[in-house]
């Protein structure tokens, strides 16, 4: 059996979410192996494709979308303070302005964009390094028009009001980042790769072996295995934990395609502070302080929502750029015209590029609902990392400012399936008596989804939960033999079983090939591999001549099951971890071993 510690992790995407997750592991757990498989190139997806408006909430008309926002752009800021454009200066202030046929009447935004401010306040109180914005009272200010009717429709605008919102220099921050994937020498990223199907227990050592093909060549690639895998493949993750049997069902979360114009800008409207005209579907202008503005113009960026399992092909064509130019410049030109409509004179901008990308949010919603201001596509109250099954999670950053609880949320789930596996291995080897490999799989299978709707799983009895799985499996029409495996205190096993008998003969004659491969396989990730069975006279402490062995739970007659077993680990004494009422140790304590390395 291959270390644990030796296979690598796999995150699937190199988006914000897959290298957050990246670091914040590699932080957590600085012995082991991280491979990221991104089938373009670092932050080649949605998350290069936007304006990296480091939010703070104000354009969700929901209290509770708006301080998540905040709360995380303030953790961003206080890591990663040295990227924030225009800090300081009055123009990297963000504006909001308040059309006069807002969904919302200024009053009710006033008071949501006060109890923003109001948590701000209250963050700083609570510490003081998160005033990473300026102080509270700065944090919004009413305008007066004078200060704005020289750029913006003024007629157009019920209240103006400036933040302590900034963009963010991503193409800035990405460099920083590839430098520090490339200089961490447990952190492998693979661009050009991409995951085509993910199979689960195939073989006998490994949870899942991922399959892939170069996306330069498009020839298939050997698979690579592993036991945990982070899915941070954004619009595809459903799609690939489909591959693994985790059921979708269609309208729980919507992918909506958006595009987003590139522009150069002409020099009066360089100095222009970041634009957004609210609430409603109205358009925004993020000025990236280096002459580029970038802008959105609702009815035209919001392109096509799918809330099905993949997105269609359509949408795929627009991610990947199979779309004709005069369509481009015809969609580019509508932008342009739209946001004239706001900012007078940026029709004279230079179209640099169209981007399109994927926004996610929860539930099934239709582009019209675009114009419902009280429909889910305005909030974005979760993380979204989802603990799907074990060795599986899904990590999708629902906003591009949310990654640092992407790495955070990642490395607890993982913290709690690493304890996991090992109620996983006690409870697996409580079915001693299978001897097909297809059973395990499938058993296996069954338990490592099964586990994760257990709540306080950690806390369970072992005996409980050993009572629960049969029951469950009892009531799985296809699975419902595999009960009948179970070994319990009072029935001695193998005892009848000729084909195992005849495996475990005597010290002298048992060799690694006595060792059956679903032995092993019920076995994963102790600290030791068998390397032989033998009987022995129960309560004596035999030696196979090399190291002494441990006692099996199962006895034939008068003579126990013992097992000669190789460490794995260099400091490991070489024990195994049996169900404990079932144990009966002899020559060597049997005791529960960690598979995962010590965290800092
Ligand atoms: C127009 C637009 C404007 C936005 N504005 C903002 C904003 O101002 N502020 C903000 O906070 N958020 C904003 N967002 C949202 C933000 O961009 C996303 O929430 C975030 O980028 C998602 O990050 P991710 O890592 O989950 O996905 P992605 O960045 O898409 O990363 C997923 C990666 O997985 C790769 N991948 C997919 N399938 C496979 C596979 N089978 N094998 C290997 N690799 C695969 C992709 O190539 C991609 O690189 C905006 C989004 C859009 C589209």
């Amino acid at each position: 059996m291959k270390s644990n510690e030796e296979k690598p992790l796999v995150i699937i995407g190199a988006g914000i979410a897959g290298v957050a997750a990246a670091l914040e592991l590699a932080e957590n757990y600085p012995t082991r192996k991280i491979t990221i498989i991104e089938r373009s190139t670092l932050f080649s997806g949605s998350t290069g494709r936007n304006p990296a408006r480091m939010g703070h909430g104000f354009h969700y008309m929901d209290l509770e979308t708006s301080i998540q926002y905040l709360r995380a752009s303030i953790e961003v800021q206080r890591r990663y303070s040295q990227f924030l454009i225009g800090f300081g200066e009055a123009t990297g202030r963000g504006r909001y302005y308040i059309h006069k046929q807002s969904k919302h009447s200024a009053e009710e935004i006033l008071e949501l964009y006060r109890g923003i401010q109001k948590e701000y306040q209250r963050l700083c109180h609570e510490d003081p390094l998160n005033q990473v914005f300026g102080t509270p009272n700065d944090f919004i200010r009413i305008l007066e028009e004078r200060e704005y009717e020289n750029h913006v429709k003024a007629d157009l605008v019920e209240l103006a009001i400036e933040t302590a919102e900034h963009l963010f220099d991503f193409p800035k921050f990405a460099a920083y980042i590839r430098v520090m994937i490339e200089a961490n020498p447990n952190i492998h990223l693979v661009e050009n790769v991409e995951v085509t199907n993910i199979q689960h227990w195939t073989d006998t050592d490994n949870r899942f072996s991922i399959e892939m093909k170069s996306t330069l060549s498009g020839h298939a690639l050997a698979p690579i295995v592993s036991d945990y895998i982070v899915n941070s493949s954004w619009e595809n993750i459903e799609f690939l934990n489909s591959k693994i049997g985790i059921p979708y069902t269609d309208g729980s979360r919507t992918n909506r395609l958006k595009c987003l114009l590139e522009v150069q800008l002409p020099v009066h409207l360089q100095n222009v502070n970041s634009s957004f005209f609210c609430m409603g579907p109205f358009c925004m202008f993020s000025n990236m302080a280096d002459g580029r503005g970038m802008l959105t113009f609702a009815d035209v960026t919001n392109f096509a929502a799918n809330s099905g399992l993949t997105i269609d092909d359509r949408m795929e064509d627009y991610l990947t750029g199979n779309i004709s130019s005069e369509e481009k410049a015809e969609i580019s030109l509508k932008i342009l015209h739209g946001v004239a409509a706001y900012i007078p004179g940026i029709e004279h901008s230079r179209i640099l590029e169209l981007h399109f990308g994927i926004v996610q949010t929860d539930g099934d919603l239709k582009l019209q609902d675009i114009h419902s201001i009280s429909s889910g596509l305005h909030t974005r109250r979760n993380i979204g990392v989802r603990d799907e099954n074990q060795g599986l999670i899904s990590n999708p950053a629902r906003k591009l400012f949310y990654f640092i609880y992407n790495g955070i949320e990642v490395v607890k789930i993982l913290d709690m399936q690493f304890e996991r596996e090992l109620k996983i291995q006690e409870l697996v080897a409580a079915f001693i008596k299978i001897r097909s490999t297809e059973d395990i799989k499938q058993l296996r299978i069954f338990i490592d989804r099964w586990i994760v709707g257990i709540e306080n799983i950690l806390t369970i009895d072992n005996e409980l939960l050993l009572a629960k799985l049969k029951d469950d499996l009892q009531s799985h029409p296809s699975l419902h033999h595999l009960v009948s495996s179970v070994m319990t205190s009072t029935s001695p096993a193998f005892t009848s079983d000729k084909q195992t008998t005849t495996a475990i003969k005597s010290p002298s004659t048992a060799t690694s090939a006595a060792v059956t491969p679903e032995i092993s396989f019920l076995y994963k990730y102790p600290e030791a591999e068998i390397e032989s069975l033998f009987l022995a006279p129960s309560g004596t402490i035999p030696s196979d001549g090399k190291r002494p062995c441990t006692a099996l739970p199962w006895e034939n007659g008068n003579q126990t099951i013992f097992a000669s077993m190789i460490p794995t680990r260099p400091n490991s004494a070489g024990s195994i971890f049996l169900p404990a009422s079932n144990s009966k140790s002899c020559g060597k304590p049997v005791q529960p071993t960690s598979p995962q390395p010590a965290r800092r």
